[in-house]
């Protein structure tokens, strides 16, 4: 039984619900860095939008690619055909993916690009002759969307409890990250590396040759900002290539520029075998994911044997015009404003500011890799999510946008914040933090 303030903080999409009528927070406009609500207040945005305006609000040159594109081409049937649009943005995308990832499939969402990476996993291993390979790994507090692959390997048990009957097959690692891991990791350098042997243990648990694919956030974002230990990655990816499993990388959230770099693969030093994206590819404007696969993964399922027309997918606005041209748009105003390089040089500046808030009142924990940051709070007995509830709701009565999950406070700005803005999101929040009960 969720509190009424509770319900409202987790059940947003239904805007009909009561509680939310009570205290509405309606966005009627945008631009740039700010929002402007239903009541004319200016909210200074902290999160980009929900981790996906990375180029800001309404950036002219987007608005102005996705209204000519309405008039000339409104939609086209994406099964044996296509638009020209579809290939200039999966080209100017191959140019920015790491390694081999040069081939895309399009969809519309975060949670689609997941199901479809996890098809792609088994479908591979199948088109090679290893149709027993059908286990999927993800980790604990992992979050992949809400399709019924995205929730399966999803490690957010109170998600899939109630569908758990239908997800046999599927097992979580550890999540990499919690206060007294790190505690432990002190004095460990090995520890990252350590971590990732627990992917061993399944392998032996399961064998090999029944494990299709292992799927991780390379920075779990919605558990609340967990950065991997030195070595982590590296190790999980050296026990995939021992035993043949895939390693997927859903970069929904760390991707486009989130960590300094294209994709957090870069930042981080590990090229994964298939890649999520949505978000940050059409910069939140028109719903748009897309999963990158290595050459060799795609033209081995593609011509696969003839079974292979059991692999049946795709969605019916895959590569929707409007979506390709708002997607090229973005690209061109990533790379014009040299927006990745812009966030790599504001890193250590937004490190210090979330950092700042070390001491403050309620604190237990910061941390930050790139323009992604997260403050932890003391949960309050018996509601731990109340306190940073009320952060956000006095952060937002402030004028700033933040974003609570659990008892943590997330700031994802968008990648054209200047460093007063980031003054004044940290500014607010401790303000703010201060006024909180314990
Ligand atoms: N994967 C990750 C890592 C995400 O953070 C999200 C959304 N926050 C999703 C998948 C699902 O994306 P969508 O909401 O677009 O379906």
């Amino acid at each position: 039984h969720l509190k009424s303030e509770e319900l409202n903080n987790y059940w947003m999409p239904f805007t009909a619900n009561r509680q939310f009528k009570g205290a509405p927070r309606l966005i009627a406009k945008a631009k740039g860095m700010y929002y402007w609500d239903d009541q004319g207040r200016q909210i200074l945005d902290g999160i980009a939008g929900l981790w996906c305006c990375n180029v800001g609000h309404n950036h002219p040159r987007v608005v102005e690619a996705i209204q000519k594109q309405a008039g000339v081409l409104d939609y086209a049937p994406p099964f044996q055909m296509g638009n020209p649009l579809q290939f200039e943005l999966a080209n100017r995308l191959a140019d920015i993916t790491p390694g081999s990832l040069n081939k895309v499939f399009y969809t519309n969402s975060g949670s689609e690009s997941v199901d479809t990476a996890l098809k792609i996993a088994i479908a591979y291993h199948r088109a090679r002759g290893e149709g027993s390979r059908v286990r999927l790994i993800g980790r604990e507090r992992g979050y992949h969307g809400v399709g019924f692959g995205g929730i399966a390997v999803g490690g957010m048990v109170a998600n899939r409890k109630m569908f758990g009957t239908l997800m046999a097959g599927t097992d979580h690692l550890p999540q990499t990250w919690n206060l007294k891991e790190q505690a432990y990791s002190h004095g460990q350098p090995a520890w990252g590396a350590h971590l990732a042997d627990e992917l061993e243990r399944l392998v032996a648990l399961h064998d090999a040759s029944t494990i299709a694919a292992v799927i991780v956030e390379p920075v779990a974002g919605s558990a609340g900002v967990l950065i991997p230990p030195v070595g982590y990655l590296q190790r999980l990816r050296e026990i995939c290539d021992k035993h043949g499993i895939l390693l997927i990388f859903d970069e929904v959230i760390t991707g486009f520029g989130r960590l300094g770099t294209a994709f957090g693969s870069q930042a981080l030093g590990v090229t994964p075998d298939l890649m999520t994206v949505a978000k940050g590819i059409t910069s939140g404007t028109v719903p748009m994911g897309a999963v990158f696969a290595k050459d060799e993964i795609y033209d081995t399922f593609m011509s696969g044997p003839p079974h292979m027309i059991e692999l049946f997918h795709g969605y019916t606005y895959s590569g929707h015009p409007l979506a390709c041209a708002a997607g090229i748009a973005v690209q061109q105003v990533y790379q014009e404003e040299g927006l990745f390089q812009r966030a790599a040089e504001l890193a250590p500046y937004f490190e210090l500011a979330v950092h700042s808030l070390k001491g403050a009142p309620h604190v237990i924990d910061c941390r930050n890799l790139g323009l992604m940051g997260a403050v932890e709070l003391q949960g309050r007995a018996g509601s731990p999510t109340a306190k940073a509830f009320e952060v956000f709701l006095k952060c937002y009565e402030r004028g700033v946008l933040i974003r609570t999950t659990g008892d943590i406070l997330a700031f994802t700005p968008s990648l054209i914040v200047q460093k007063a803005e980031i003054d004044r999101i940290f500014g607010t929040v401790r303000e703010v933090l201060e006024t909180v009960a314990a």
